[in-house]
């Protein structure tokens, strides 16, 4: 190490980039859009991906059947249909006078991948054909053209901004590496990081940046994965303690009194499922302080009237209940169930959404605040700081996922204590619901109710369409209802930002397009913005040309509704209301739909542009036609654009267990920016990857849990850098007040 002269550790980690050697003042610049300013941030800018040049082979040394790797030009692109739907792509690589062929099967889209004369590393099996090396669908990497490869090692490959290449990058990293890592202090006491296995931070910085091999990458990541998620987790552990350690909520006793007549307002008995997810919550309710539990179950297994006991049961105590649901629809539906339940009872109800006349709204807040009412069901109007309850004792969020961290914690605020109900129909991932939730209790509905009928799920394609349509007007004909799903208002919309009144429905179309990962397939962005063409496009349908199509053609004898985001509240509702009484029989709609929309009889349903739409989407727009006594039927058609789409849509197709299809989503696109997104609220996870790091989660969990149970605060001197990383990273977004 070379001398630092008078400087503390702490100073030498503050160094500006401007005076790291290889640096100066022009790539200074470069480095801060990649918020690398100080020395410390470059050293803790980790690699977001490895090259494995250990296997790397020259053409002449392959081996067949050896998974290897193979650094070369592009020299020929080749890509022809051999039937329809099928085609094939072959890629000529050379490597001095050496060739090969990279080889991939009905993927069209790898062509965007390749350029003539980019260098490019292939990874896969190489396979020995009369003429040549080839590699089917090999896994392919960019070069950069100046990019030394050196073999024998693994390279870390590090997000790069334009001016900078990944070599010069690889070398002030490595710079600062020598350098800096002797100056970097220990986060966990020495007896912690031996009982867990845990690489000291000064072995571990080099390992990660340039390890000497896979096993010492696999303990550098280790050391840094886990450090990530212990703090997440005891910050969620800590949140979790305060919630139920420091506040007071009213105990709500379901009595067996209670119990009995608010089971007598429902028109079913209860699934076993839902009353065992009503005691749950009964236990939580009866205690001092605040339920915070999510109540999870697949599309259509009956989660509303669970929290409806609940809500009644605080009425029963004389306290109000306030339900949330993301869209307008949704919320009057729910207002619509809770009115004909409560049809013979004095409970009074009233929805509040921001579609409200200006009145009206205030006549609601009055009596919201003079406790008139007992029920509020609204949107997240109810969020707004004018609205004031009399006295509030739970809290009901209906799609939980649709909503956020934050708008969990605004409305905590808005009220004094109340209980805490959230549901989402979204299953999530075990290792999602631990993080994302993880300061909630977690009931599960399992089981659908009785009489479920399956539904069919077809994948439609052009040949098919027309014996679709058929099948569909056959089930009108029959009495039931359908149906159409088309992903766009029209090729406007995206032009325009919502308008205030808007607002209420901004879940509704372009940002409900959301999966379980939570945010849009990737193709939901080039539709968002329309400027680069895309070849694989197939024409998107708009909600109204489909309309007008369809009631000109295929459904000419049928009554036709539409409804979409854009409409007004008042005309949405109509819609909706028209459906439901049967006067259309076929509802033209967009993902409005999406969530809750409860229309039994409704049992067929076409999703045009199937592609444009997140896993999870899809599963809850087929959970609208599994509501009732007839089997469903629902046909997608789709013209995937990528291998992850096609995936998606097959599995789709496969499955109707949505808690499958969640983990399935995640695997094929893990969490992503998950916990960057407005909607959740909590800064983005630097390393870890919750569908990889599985295993890790689970540990750095239990051990949080029991750090936070045995000193809540964690005033123990030996985690005092622990405590203020938990400040820092988290304290804000959980609202953690000043456990600093
Ligand atoms: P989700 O969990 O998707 O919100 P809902 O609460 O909307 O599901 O319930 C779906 C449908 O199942 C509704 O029509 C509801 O009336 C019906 N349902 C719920 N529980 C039962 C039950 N125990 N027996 C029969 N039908 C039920
Ligand atoms: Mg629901």
């Amino acid at each position: 190490m070379s001398s630092h002269g008078q400087k503390s550790p702490a100073e030498m980690l503050g160094t500006p980039v401007q005076y790291l050697k290889g640096v100066g003042p022009q790539r200074a610049e470069l480095l801060a859009r990649l918020d690398l300013k100080f020395a410390r941030d470059v050293l803790f800018f980790f690699p977001r991906a490895y090259q494995d040049m250990s296997e790397l082979r020259a053409i002449g040394q392959l081996e067949e059947d050896q998974l290897c790797s193979v650094c070369g030009t592009v020299e020929e692109i080749d890509l022809r249909n051999t039937g329809t739907g099928r085609s094939m792509l072959g890629v000529l690589i050379r490597q001095g006078n050496e060739y090969l062929r990279a080889l991939y099967f009905n993927q069209p889209f790898m062509r965007q991948k390749f350029d003539y004369g980019r260098k490019v590393l292939l990874a896969g099996t190489p396979k020995r054909n009369a003429f040549r090396w080839e590699m089917h669908h090999p896994r392919v990497e960019l070069l950069g053209d100046d990019e030394d490869v050196p073999a024998g090692r693994i390279l870390p490959v590090y997000p790069l901004t334009e001016g900078i290449n990944q070599s010069q990058m690889r070398r002030i990293v490595q710079g600062v590496v020598e350098t800096h890592t002797e100056l970097v202090d220990e986060v966990f006491p020495d007896e912690y990081l031996d009982t867990h296995n845990l690489w000291p931070i000064r072995a571990a910085l080099p390992q990660i940046h340039s390890p000497n091999d896979a096993a010492c990458l696999e303990q550098a990541r280790r050391r840094f994965i886990y450090q990530e998620l212990l703090v997440l987790q005891i910050a969620l552990a800590m949140r979790r303690h305060q919630l139920t350690g420091k506040r007071r909520a009213p105990p709500l006793e379901a009595t067996a009194k209670i119990d009995a007549r608010i089971r007598r307002l429902f028109p079913f008995e209860l699934t076993a499922a839902q009353s065992q997810a009503i005691t749950e919550i009964g236990a939580d309710m009866v205690r001092p302080f605040p339920m915070n539990r999510l109540l999870q179950g697949d599309v259509g297994s009956g989660k509303t009237v669970v929290a409806e006991y609940a809500m009644l049961l605080t009425v029963a105590h004389g306290y109000q209940a306030v339900m949330m649901a993301p869209t307008e629809v949704l919320a009057q539906q729910h207002a619509r169930t809770l009115a004909r339940n409560l049809a013979e009872s004095r409970v009074r109800i009233a929805l509040l959404t921001g579609s409200l006349t200006p009145a009206l709204r205030r006549a609601t807040l009055e009596s919201i605040a003079a406790g008139q009412v007992d029920l509020i069901v609204g949107t997240h109007a109810v969020l707004s700081a004018d609205v004031q309850f009399a006295k509030l004792g739970l809290v009901v969020i209906d799609e939980q996922h649709k909503f956020g961290v934050r708008q969990r914690a605004t409305l905590k605020q808005a009220a004094l204590d109340p209980h805490y109900l959230v549901m989402t129909a979204t299953p999530i991932p075990r290792t999602m619901s631990m993080t994302l939730f993880g300061d909630l209790d977690v009931s599960t509905l399992r089981e659908a109710p009785p009489g479920r009928q399956p539904i069919h799920t077809y994948l439609g394609d052009g040949e098919k369409r027309a014996r679709w349509w058929e099948f569909f007007g056959k089930k009108l004909r029959e009495g039931r209802q359908g149906f159409v799903i088309t992903p766009l208002v029209d090729s406007r919309t995206f032009d325009q930002g919502p308008t205030d009144d808007e607002l209420d429905d901004e879940l509704d179309d372009e940002r409900g397009r959301e999966s379980f990962s939570t945010h849009p397939p990737p193709d939901a962005e080039s539709v968002q913005s329309k400027k680069t063409p895309d070849p694989f496009s197939a024409a998107v349908s708009s909600v109204e040309s489909a309309f007008e199509e369809l009631a000109n053609g295929e459904l000419e004898e049928f009554r036709l509704g539409l409804i979409h985001g854009r409409m007004s509240a008042a005309d949405k509702e109509a819609a909706m209301e028209k459906f439901r009484r049967g006067e259309t029989q076929v509802l033209v709609a967009t993902s409005v739909v999406e969530v809750g929309v409860d229309v039994p009889n409704a049992t067929v349903m076409t999703i045009e542009n199937g592609e444009r739409f997140g896993l999870a989407q899809l599963h809850q727009l087929r959970g609208r036609i599994s509501r009732g006594s007839h089997p469903g039927y629902l046909c997608v058609f789709a013209t995937p654009r990528n291998e992850e789409s096609q995936r998606r849509l097959d599995s789709f197709v496969q499955t109707t267990d949505g808690f499958e299809l969640a983990e399935i989503d995640f695997q094929l696109r893990g969490p992503g920016d998950l916990f960057g997104t407005k909607q959740h609220g909590l800064p983005p996870l630097r390393i870890a990857d919750l569908t990889r790091d599985a295993a890790l989660l689970d540990e750095a969990r239990r051990d949080a849990q029991s750090l936070v149970a045995s000193d809540p605060e964690l005033h123990n001197t030996a985690y005092s850098r622990i405590r203020r990383m938990v400040q820092v990273r988290y304290g804000e977004a959980l609202d953690l007040g000043d456990v600093g």
